[in-house]
C-alpha cells in the first residue's frame, strides 16, 4: 500500500533537500510533484488540492525558511497535515457501559468485507474481555448466514439467527437472546448488496432507528478508490454512521480512499482490515498512517 506515493515523496523531498536554498519556485514545484503523487494515489481531487494548500502555505512560513534544514521541515508538516487528514487522533469505538448489550451495527454493501468485519470485531471484542454475540440480520442470502455461523465457529463466538427473511425481527430477537444470555455486546450483520438501493438503504434506516445503535459502522473495500468514498458518502447521508471500517487494505497499492474517506465524509476511520484471516484486523492511527506513507 501507498509504494508509489511513498516513492514520489520521497523523490520530491530528496529534490528538495538537494536544492542550496528553498524558495517559492522550489516549494511550488514540490507541491506540483506531491499534487501529482496524490492524485496518482486516487486521492479525491479537492482533498488533494486543499492538502497540498495547506503545507505549501506552512511550508512559506518564516520560520521554515529560516531553519537550518527547511526540507525537514517540510516533510515534518506533510507528516501532521497527513495525520490531520486522516483524523488525527485515533477514535475508539464508543460502547455504553450503561446499556447492555451495547449495539454495533455494520452495514455496507455486498462482498465489503462486512461479515467477516463482524467475526474479527467480535474476536477482539472478546479478547479484550467482552462477552459478544453475532446476530445475522443479513437474512436474505442463506449463505450470508451459513458464513457468519462459520466465522462464529472459529471464533468461537455464538451466532443469533432465524430462519425468516425479516431483517427487523432478526434484530431484534437476537438483541433478546443476547439479553437472556447476559451478554455484553451484539454485532448485528446487515444486508449488503452489490449496488446501492432503496431497499437495502431503507431496512438499514429502519433498523437504526428501532435498534439504536451505539456504534453504526459502515464497511467499505478500500480497493474501490474514490468510488468507495462516494459510497461512504451515500450511506453517511442516510444513515449518519459513527465510523468507518476499511477493508482489503493488503490488496490496495494506491491507498487513496485512506486518504480521502475522513475528509470527505467526516467520520472517523475507526478499523482498518488487511486480510482474510479473523486476526487481520488492526484499529486506525491516522499518525501511524501518515508514517507509513513517509516511509
Ligand atoms: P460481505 O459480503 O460484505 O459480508 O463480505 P465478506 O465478509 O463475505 O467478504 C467478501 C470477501 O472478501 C471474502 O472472500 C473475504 O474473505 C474477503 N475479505 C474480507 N476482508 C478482507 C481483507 O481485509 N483483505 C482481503 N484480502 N480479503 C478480505
Amino acid at each position: 500500500m501507498f509504494d508509489n506515493l511513498s516513492d514520489k515523496l520521497e523523490a520530491t523531498f530528496k529534490k528538495l533537500a538537494g536544492q542550496a536554498t528553498i524558495n517559492e519556485i522550489n516549494i511550488g514545484i514540490a507541491m506540483r510533484d506531491i499534487k501529482r503523487a496524490l492524485l496518482n494515489a486516487d486521492v479525491n481531487y479537492k482533498v488533494a488540492k486543499k492538502l497540498v494548500d495547506d503545507i505549501r502555505e506552512k511550508s512559506l512560513g518564516e520560520q521554515v525558511l529560516k531553519s537550518v534544514s527547511p526540507a525537514q521541515m517540510i516533510v515534518k508538516i506533510v507528516n501532521d497535515e497527513l495525520t490531520d487528514l486522516m483524523g488525527g487522533e485515533h477514535q475508539p469505538l464508543n460502547l455504553s457501559p450503561k446499556k447492555l448489550p451495547a449495539i454495533i451495527m455494520v452495514a455496507g454493501l455486498q462482498g465489503s468485507g462486512k461479515t467477516t468485519f463482524c467475526a474479527k470485531l467480535a474476536k477482539r471484542l472478546k479478547k479484550n474481555g467482552k462477552n459478544p454475540m453475532l446476530v445475522a440480520a443479513d437474512v436474505y442470502r442463506p449463505a450470508a448466514v451459513d458464513q457468519l455461523r462459520t466465522l462464529g465457529e472459529q471464533v468461537d463466538v455464538p451466532v443469533f439467527s432465524i430462519d425468516e427473511q425479516d431483517a427487523m425481527k432478526a434484530a431484534v430477537k437476537g438483541l433478546e437472546a443476547a439479553r437472556l444470555a447476559a451478554k455484553d455486546v451484539v454485532i448485528i450483520d446487515t444486508a449488503g448488496r452489490l449496488q446501492i438501493d432503496e431497499k437495502m438503504m431503507a431496512e438499514a434506516e429502519a433498523l437504526k432507528h428501532a435498534l439504536k445503535p451505539d456504534e453504526l459502522l459502515f464497511v467499505v473495500d478500500s480497493m474501490m478508490g474514490q468510488e468507495a468514498v462516494n459510497t461512504a458518502k451515500a450511506f453517511n447521508d442516510r444513515l449518519d454512521f459513527d465510523g468507518v471500517v476499511l477493508t482489503k487494505l493488503d490488496g490496495d497499492a494506491r491507498g487513496g480512499a485512506a486518504l480521502s474517506i475522513r475528509q470527505v465524509v467526516e467520520k472517523p476511520i475507526k478499523f482498518i482490515s488487511v486480510g482474510e484471516k479473523v486476526d487481520d484486523l488492526d484499529l486506525f492511527y491516522p499518525d501511524r498512517m501518515a508514517q507509513r506513507i513517509l516511509g
